[in-house]
């Protein structure tokens, strides 16, 4: 039941059920509703990367998920006749997860579902959001149950995972502009016969569109493929089709299970908060699934605003800061998120002289550059997340800067609280001020090199927030 002082989040998709884990883990109560009381079956998401196998780990759920799923080691971008870039994840540095990992959503919702159950929170399906109000040091909001009787309540705090037609958003009046026209695809996950690589996420390019191929286990893959908008069901004859003249890829597939056609749009929330309500996931943001990246933003979302919501709620921190910090850090992440799905479809593009230029340049760049390659493969496992306020400038001395994403594979325990390390730098273990409070000694005979060089080579304290990124840095003399 909702009371006064609990959070309430309104959406049991995947970034509501991560919202509820982080605050229940901070300590914070939280009850999630639906306005259903089934999600339904069939898989939207498939993949998950490093950066939210991180995240994951931090609720004991990395393990399970990638015992379920299907691993995922590398991202290839090819047109039908040959290869444009390869992504290799096992390059991946200062995470202990250089790989992704396919699981179709419903299964993933049912692990974030059984570990908030162990937690003792379970969902409250057939109850819908319908009004919200925000009102001194709370929220009132108005709900209707499946046989249509309504109730105000109030919350401490609402957090609107609701998906694009949030109806937080919409009480909230917050735009939710558009960006580029809408694109349609077709997709189904099916099992195909041929040699297809089974640890490959693969993105083909062709005068006739793009095809996105995503192994899903037992041999069978997600086909998502655009299409004209209002397009006839494409069937397995069609997907065979698309296969062959997109990627060039002669297979047969071994009968079709269903087919789903889905409208794509790029939209962005103006803000992501106002008073005591918040946006996460689709209810923020909603992109193109070139690149897997929509649901994992939205898991970025969760853990980036679940301790905010915390210090607002029960340590009676001022919303305002804490909040617009909230909106700041992950539109700006989101935007560049988006930049990168964008940049995937333009990476194939063959339309016109100046796409193929361009594009041939990009691949040269990919294959001839590694810290090009490296750079788009932290974007795409989403590892690159940074909320420093500005750019590093060219050649200054890697140090960790207030925002930064501390690296994952340290020698300590996963955590979801705010820490200080002490680095003891990347040569000695000097003699440290015993006055500086500290929780974790991190010496470097234990920390791994590329982590080290992340960490500085000077000593220094390093305080982290909840979501693993650093609120500050400071060198010891
Ligand atoms: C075909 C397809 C393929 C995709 N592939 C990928 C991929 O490979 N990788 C990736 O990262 N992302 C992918 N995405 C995107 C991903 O599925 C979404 O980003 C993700 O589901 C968003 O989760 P969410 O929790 O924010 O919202 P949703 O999953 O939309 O959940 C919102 C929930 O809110 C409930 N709700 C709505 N209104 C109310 C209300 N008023 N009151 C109470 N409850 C309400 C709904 O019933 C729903 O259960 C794909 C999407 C599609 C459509």
């Amino acid at each position: 039941m909702i009371d006064e002082s609990t959070v309430l989040i309104v959406g049991a998709g995947p970034t509501g059920l991560m919202t509820a884990l982080e605050l229940t883990l901070n300590g914070t109560a939280a009850t999630v509703i639906d306005g259903r009381n089934d999600r339904g079956v069939r898989s939207k998401a498939t993949t998950i990367w490093s950066r939210q196998l991180e995240l994951l780990d931090r609720h004991g759920l990395a393990e399970p998920v990638i015992e379920a799923g299907t691993r995922v080691d590398r991202i290839t971008v090819s047109t039908p006749y040959r290869r444009l870039g390869t992504f290799e994840l096992g390059e991946l540095t200062t995470t202990r997860f250089p790989f992704g990992i396919s699981i179709p959503q419903p299964d993933f919702e049912a692990h974030l579902r059984l570990r908030l159950r162990e937690l003792g929170i379970t969902v409250e399906g057939g109850l819908e959001l319908i009004g919200l109000e925000n009102t001194a040091g709370g929220v009132c909001v108005a709900l209707r149950d499946v046989h249509g009787s309504t109730y105000e309540r109030h919350a401490a705090f609402v957090v609107g995972a609701d998906g694009p037609e949030s109806s937080v958003r919409a009480a909230l009046n917050i735009k939710f502009s558009q960006y580029g026209p809408d694109t349609t695809f077709a997709i189904t996950d099916v099992a195909i016969s041929g040699t297809i690589p089974p640890r490959d996420v693969g993105y083909y390019y062709s005068t006739h569109g793009a095809l996105g191929l995503v192994p899903v286990g037992a041999g069978a893959f997600r086909i998502a493929t655009g299409i004209p908008h209002g397009a006839d069901y494409l069937g397995q004859q069609g997907f065979r089709e698309a296969l062959a003249l997109r990627a060039g890829i002669t297979a047969d597939l071994v009968d079709l299970p269903w087919e789903s056609h889905f409208q794509v749009k790029f939209r962005h929330a103006d803000t992501y908060s106002m008073g005591r309500a918040a946006l996460v996931g689709d209810a923020a943001h909603t992109m193109s699934p070139a690149g897997g990246q929509g649901m994992n933003t939205g898991l970025q979302d969760a853990a980036n605003l679940a301790w905010r919501i915390t210090e607002i709620v029960s340590h009676s921190a001022e919303p305002s800061t804490l909040l617009d910090e909230y909106t700041q850090e992950r539109r700006g992440d989101v935007k560049r998120v988006m930049q990168t799905s964008r940049l995937l479809t333009r990476f194939g593009a063959t339309s016109t002289l100046s796409n193929r230029i361009e594009r041939e340049l990009l691949s040269a760049a990919v294959r001839f550059t590694p810290a090009v390659r490296r750079k788009i493969t932290h974007r795409l496992a989403q590892l690159d997340t940074r909320y420093a306020p500005s750019r590093r400038s060219f050649g200054e001395k890697s140090s960790l800067r207030p925002g930064d994403r501390l690296p994952d594979n340290l020698p300590t325990a996963p955590h979801h609280a705010h820490r200080t390390y002490r680095w003891t730098g990347s040569r000695s273990t000097p003699h440290l001020d015993a006055s500086v409070a500290h929780t974790h000694t991190l010496n470097a005979t234990a920390v791994p090199d590329d982590a080290a060089a992340v960490l500085g080579k000077k000593p220094a304290v390093i305080t982290v927030r909840p979501d693993g990124h650093v609120t500050s840095y400071t060198a010891l003399r």
